[in-house]
């Protein structure tokens, strides 16, 4: 067809439901999706593999359940893979801010040899030091960045995502878990720089939320609470807590910079993999904010389904849209986006545009939003 532009076929996202009979039950769904991805794809025999996900922070329960996860680690043993599971220490002072809390965190929370049948390994040292630089053409905020030694050391990477709400990012997909999850502590306060959260006095009662649950302890409360921004490392979490909405965050720009980065960093392991990277990501306990905290609330909306695709847009932009087109719990703590087709994440993080990542991920050439979905019955 002269004089017509080249169209870029829609990347494959393959999905799933939760529903199952006798015969043919949610792993038997699994095997299939992973079949027809093909995870061959990406993990090759003799591959050492890592298989990036969140071990979720004590006192949480949203996290990705190890059951998944075992069953996805037999099946990169199948294709004669060598898999690890993997995470990074956090930024902040928590159940998982070096390896030796991480390695307690994930395997009280179930993740152990005995359950998954391969190892933990702490992809970012003993205290989160541990890197390896690569630097990351067009991008905007960081030419050079500094990714967790053992995920960019693997030969291949299987990123497993629990899929929910953000207040950074609107909501945590694929992108996030592997751009935020698989940097240093370094890299991290890097994408967190953007975010400078301010008190209004007039709004807070000094009640003291905000600083019992600040992890860099840069919060003192005299009449209201004030902030030392030499101390913040941006984490939001005063901002989740506080009961009064008293703290605010100058979002137009935070929030946007912040997800950029991330996507950046997230770029440094599509750029040196070369093709090796599968997502799988769960849309199931879809909690309103991230598994980095000591608690999960209610679900957003229904368990929907799992989805697996070797295009990390694509599986974002379709998770995104699912929650969206669900019915949204009432119970809930959506506002007011209850409604099939209402956007549940601006609904919960009003001034957090998530769809950024979406738009610079794509803008990277790191994959593309257009995709077709392929139901797996
Ligand atoms: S964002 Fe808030 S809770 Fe987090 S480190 Fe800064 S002041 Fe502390
Ligand atoms: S949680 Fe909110 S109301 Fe309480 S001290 Fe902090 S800013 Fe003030």
């Amino acid at each position: 067809m002269t004089g017509t532009a080249t169209r870029t076929e829609p990347s494959r996202v393959l999905f799933t439901d939760f529903h199952e009979t006798s015969e043919r039950n949610i792993f038997a769904k699994l095997d299939e999706m992973l079949a027809r991805l093909p995870l061959s794809n990406a993990v090759h025999a003799g591959d050492i593999v890592a298989v990036k996900l969140h071990f979720g922070e004590r006192g949480n329960t949203a996290f990705l359940q190890p059951h998944f996860v075992g069953h996805v680690v037999r099946a990169i043993q199948k294709l004669g893979g060598r898999p690890f599971l993997t995470d990074t220490n956090t930024l902040y002072v928590g159940t998982r801010a070096d390896s030796v809390s991480h390695l307690e965190t994930a395997h009280q929370h179930g993740f152990t040899y005995e359950t998954v049948g391969c190892p933990v390994i702490i992809s970012d040292g003993l205290r989160g030091t541990a890197s390896v630089d690569v630097a990351v053409e067009g991008a905007r905020h960081a030419p050079v960045v500094r990714l967790a030694h053992d995920l960019a050391k693997a030969d291949a990477i299987v990123v497993l995502t629990h899929f929910k709400g953000h207040e950074l990012s609107g909501f945590g997909g694929a992108i996030k878990n592997l751009g935020m999850g698989g940097g240093t502590r370094g890299a991290k306060l890097s994408m967190h720089s953007s975010v400078k959260p301010k008190v209004r006095p007039k709004a807070c009662d000094a009640c003291g939320r905000c600083a019992e649950n600040c992890p860099a302890n840069a919060i003192t409360v005299g009449r209201h609470a004030g902030i030392d921004h030499r101390l913040c490392i941006g984490c939001g979490s005063c901002m989740v807590v506080c009961p009064n909405e008293a703290v605010s965050i100058s979002w137009n720009a935070a929030a946007s910079e912040l997800q950029e980065r991330m996507v950046e960093h997230f770029a440094g392991f599509v750029r040196q993999k070369h093709g090796r990277i599968a997502y799988v990501t769960f849309v199931n306990r879809v909690s309103p904010a991230c598994d980095c905290y000591g608690f999960s609330d209610r679900p957003i909306v229904p368990d929907l389904g799992i989805l697996a695709s070797l295009d990390p847009v694509a599986i974002d932009a379709t998770a995104f849209q699912l929650v969206n087109q669900a019915e949204g719990h009432r119970n809930s703590a959506l506002r007011s986006g209850h409604a099939p087709g209402a956007d549940k994440f601006r609904d919960l993080y009003p001034d957090v545009d998530p769809e950024v990542q979406l738009r610079h991920a794509e803008a990277l050439g790191l994959g593309q939003q257009s995709h077709v979905v392929e139901n797996v019955l």
